[in-house]
Formats: structure tokens, C-alpha cells, sequence
């Protein structure tokens, strides 16, 4: 199969579908890959890195787009790329269909078969293809609010892990899941004192066991919650509730009873913000201060580390692009129903349930 990898042209997004290390898998197994020139960029990886592994390096979109039977990308195409879609092209990126009507009508009419990594699935219930994302944010949310803590930052001047004599950083994380579990173990990692509050007595378990005496996990009360803001440092917002907006667990008022300089990372700012005082920050202008607290609310926080993301994001989507070119895209997600669940579009039809509930198509 001829597989094309076009360079991101979203705002910011840094990352790549296909590592030169990918690639090499793909020709390796007697597929050819069709690389944009630049399109490894961000992850530092040049045109000479893709062709020393066998891949061809072509000079525009438009050629990537018009000869390739699959295209690998990282974020949805934007109204530009889905002009260049043919009838029978297999997409496979990160697509989220369901705010996006536009983006919706235009695949159907494109005639592409759209695989979506978000909507992937596993034998265990869980979205393999999201997971890397959330590890990368849980990692990377302790040390933004690391940074967000010093003084030049509006930050309290606290250093997380304390100094022998001088006590460590109090890191408050709501929700532990991917991202809390992720974020937990950074601040533990770095002698902070952690304290992770889930609703699920599952979860709770399952952190208390792993974490024993290095951080405390607590079942999420209002009044645990409330006593927990009041003294934290640092506070990582890490809630998810499938399908709903991220509930508004620390209010203005609470930000009245915490320390001055007290830092607030909302990662879950992809589905609202679980503070009532935040609202979408970028990369380039990450923070803010509302009421004397420091806000980081980054919508897209993987990308400032595009590299790590890249390659991990590769991890997961890799064995299933390879089936798909190995087999043809009907005999893979015949073979594999958890991949059949990406299936978003074909045949002119939306064929993922919850996308054409949310947009008003036929199932
Ligand atoms: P997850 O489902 O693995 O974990 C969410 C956890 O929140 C669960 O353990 C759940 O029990 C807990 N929870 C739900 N309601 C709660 C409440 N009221 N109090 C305490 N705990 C509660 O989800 P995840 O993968 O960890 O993702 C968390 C959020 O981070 C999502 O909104 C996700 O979209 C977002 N995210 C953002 C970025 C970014 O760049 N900003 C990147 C990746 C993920």
C-alpha cells in the first residue's frame, strides 16, 4: 500500500504522523510511504532521516494527498486537506466529529474512509489511541505547575520537592485517572506531598494500592475537597466525566480560602474546566492569575512536547495502520472489531453511533 504522511498545518500542532522509525516498519514490510518534505520538523526529524529508511520525500501536499491509498496524520484535516480526499482514500488521524459538523459534511463528501483514533477501542472498554495524550499531560502538567510556582511566574516560590529542612510542595490532584495517575507519580517522583481525590472507589483503591505510603488518596467529599484546596500549592485538574462537560469542583469562592501564589493546572480544560475561573490558554501565553491564583489552562498541552508525543502517539496507532495496509482496510477491521469501532465515515455515511446521534444522521 502507498501510505502519505502530509506535514501538520494546524496551528501549533508540531506533531507528525509517521516517525522516520514508523516508516521504516511500513517499508519493511513492502509498503511505500510518502513523506512531505518538513514534515518531521517539530519532532526534529529531517527529509534525510525519512529517505534513509526507504521513504519518499515529495515537495508538496497535493502530491502526498493525490497518490497515496492511506493517508497517516496527527490532527483532523483541516478545510484545505479535505479538499485534496478522494472517493476510496483511507484517512486515519485524530478526527473528534462530534463539535464538528463541517468537518463532517465535508469527509462524507469526499468519499474517504475515515478511521478515527479517538473512537478505537480496547478489550478493556478504554480509548488506546486518547491514552498516550493523557499520559503525556498528566506528566507534563507537575511541571508546568512547577514552573507556574516561581516567583517571576506569579507563583507562591515554592519548589516542589521542598529542600532538606524546608518542607515540600503540598500537590493536590483531582481525579486519578490516566492523567491524575500520571501526575501523581511525577509529584511523587519528585518528593512533593500528594494527595489524589477521585468519586471512584475503584480508582481509589486501585492508586492506593500502587502509591501505599508515597501519596494519600482519598475518596473526593465536599468537605475533603474543600479542605485540600485550602492548603494545596499546587492543584492539577484532572476530572473526567464521559460525554459531559468537566464539573466546577473548585469555585471562585474556594480560590478566596487558598495561599496566595497557589497554582491551578486545568487539564481538563478540553471539556470545560473543572475551576469556574478557567478558560483556554496557549502555549504561547500559557498563564494567568485570577483572584491571586495562578492559572495554566493549555487545551493542547502534548504539543509543547511534540517529540514525546509523536513517538507515543506512533506506539499506538502503528500496529493498526500496519493491518490496515497489510490486509486492506475491510479485512482489518473485519479481523478486529476494536479497530472497526474507529470507523467514523465510508461510504457516505457516518457509521460511529455516538457522532451521528450528536450530528443528526441515520445509524
Ligand atoms: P480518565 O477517565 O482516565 O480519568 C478521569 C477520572 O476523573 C476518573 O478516575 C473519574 O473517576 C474521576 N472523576 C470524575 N468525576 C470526579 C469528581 N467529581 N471528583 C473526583 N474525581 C472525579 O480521564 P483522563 O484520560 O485522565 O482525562 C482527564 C481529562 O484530561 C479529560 O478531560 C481529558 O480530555 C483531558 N486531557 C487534556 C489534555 C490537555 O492537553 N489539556 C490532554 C489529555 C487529556
Amino acid at each position: 500500500m502507498l501510505i502519505g504522511v502530509p506535514k501538520e498545518i494546524k496551528n501549533h500542532e508540531y506533531r507528525v504522523g509517521m516517525t522516520p522509525e514508523s516508516a521504516l516498519d511500513a517499508v519493511h514490510r513492502g509498503h511505500q510511504v510518502l513523506v512531505e518534505t518538513n514534515a518531521g520538523d517539530g519532532i526534529g526529524a529531517t527529509d534525510d532521516d525519512y529517505r534513509a529508511v526507504g521513504a519518499t520525500v515529495v515537495a508538496t501536499p497535493a502530491e502526498v494527498f493525490a497518490k497515496a491509498d492511506m493517508i497517516i496524520k496527527v490532527k483532523e484535516p483541516q478545510a484545505h486537506e479535505r479538499k485534496m480526499l478522494r472517493e476510496g482514500q483511507i484517512l486515519y488521524t485524530y478526527l473528534h466529529l462530534a463539535p464538528d459538523p463541517e468537518q463532517t459534511k465535508d469527509l462524507i463528501a469526499s468519499g474517504a474512509i475515515c478511521i478515527a483514533y479517538e473512537t478505537v477501542t480496547d478489550a478493556q472498554g478504554g480509548l488506546p489511541l486518547l491514552k498516550p495524550m493523557s499520559q503525556v499531560a498528566g506528566r507534563m502538567s507537575i511541571q508546568a505547575g512547577a514552573h507556574a510556582l516561581e516567583k517571576v511566574n506569579g507563583g507562591r516560590g515554592v519548589l516542589i520537592g521542598g529542600v532538606p529542612g524546608v518542607g515540600a510542595a503540598k500537590v493536590l490532584v483531582l481525579g486519578g485517572g490516566v492523567v491524575g495517575f500520571n501526575a501523581a507519580q511525577m509529584a511523587v517522583g519528585m518528593f512533593a506531598n500528594v494527595t489524589v481525590l477521585d468519586r471512584s472507589p475503584m480508582v481509589v483503591e486501585r492508586l492506593a494500592t500502587h502509591f501505599e505510603s508515597r501519596a494519600r488518596i482519598l475518596y473526593s467529599t465536599r468537605a475533603i475537597l474543600a479542605d485540600h484546596v485550602a492548603n494545596a500549592d499546587l492543584i492539577i485538574g484532572a476530572v473526567l466525566v464521559p460525554g459531559a462537560a468537566a464539573p466546577k469542583l473548585v469555585t471562585r469562592d474556594m480560590l478566596k480560602t487558598m495561599n496566595r501564589g497557589a497554582v491551578l493546572v486545568d487539564v481538563a480544560i478540553d471539556q470545560g474546566g473543572c475551576f469556574e475561573t478557567s478558560r483556554p490558554t496557549t502555549h504561547d501565553n500559557p498563564i494567568f492569575v485570577e483572584e491571586n491564583i495562578v492559572h495554566y489552562c493549555v487545551a493542547n498541552m502534548p504539543g509543547a512536547v511534540a517529540r514525546t508525543s509523536t513517538y507515543a502517539l506512533n506506539n499506538v496507532t502503528l500496529p493498526h495502520a500496519l493491518a490496515i495496509a497489510d490486509k486492506g482496510w475491510k479485512q482489518a477491521l473485519k479481523d478486529d472489531p476494536f479497530l472497526r469501532d474507529g470507523l467514523n465515515i465510508w461510504n457516505g455515511k457516518v457509521t460511529c453511533e455516538p457522532v451521528a446521534r450528536e450530528l443528526g444522521y441515520d445509524y
